[in-house]
């Protein structure tokens, strides 16, 4: 009994590293394609979303980035034979009005719902990564990781924090109100 633990614990275990933190490549692709889509989404103030995954051939790729609305997007339907890594979204232009440097309480509730891990990108270039096995919100790349807004202006904006639970993304929302 003591052994069948141990295994099953083990096993616990690995898979909870596999779940954990994008490894190196993921995050080289993820910032290639932040970086391809930011000037569309300044120019059109929109976000822009979709996945990333492993296609059949075990190559990551990207689902064609979707234009949303100003403060949402919903992405299409990724492939079904996709082994997704995460989903994708980026924040549009930058604005003093929009706390937008770090993610909402609603991208995190929603990756969370969909149990689907989520990069972020942010008008200042940052990177968030949302973890929704230890329900986490985490940069996993600061400001100018990617391209930025050419009028992002960081002193209109309170500071930030490298992670946040979803708790403290709520909290600040309401301090922001
Ligand atoms: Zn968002």
């Amino acid at each position: 009994m003591k052994h069948l633990l141990t295994v099953l614990l083990v096993l616990t275990m690995s898979q909870h590293v596999l779940a954990q933190q994008p490894d190196v490549q993921e995050l080289k692709f993820i910032k290639d394609l932040f970086n391809r889509i930011q000037p569309a989404t300044f120019a059109n103030n929109k976000e822009y979303c979709g996945y990333i995954g492993y296609d059949k051939n075990g190559v990551l790729i990207a689902t064609t980035a979707y234009m949303g609305k100003e403060n949402s997007c919903m992405p299409q339907e990724p492939p079904l034979d996709l082994e997704i890594v995460g989903s994708y979204h980026t924040h549009g232009a930058f604005s003093a009005e929009a706390d937008s440097e770090l993610p909402s309480s609603d991208d995190m509730m929603g990756d969370m719902e969909e149990d689907i891990d989520g990069f972020i990108a942010t008008p200042g270039g940052r990177i968030w990564y949302i973890d929704t096995i230890d329900n986490i919100a985490e940069m996993v790349c600061e400001r100018h990781c990617i391209m930025s807004d050419p009028n992002f202006d960081a002193t209109l904006l309170d500071p930030v924090s490298d992670r946040y639970t979803l708790a403290q993304l709520q909290q600040r929302e309401l301090e922001q109100q």
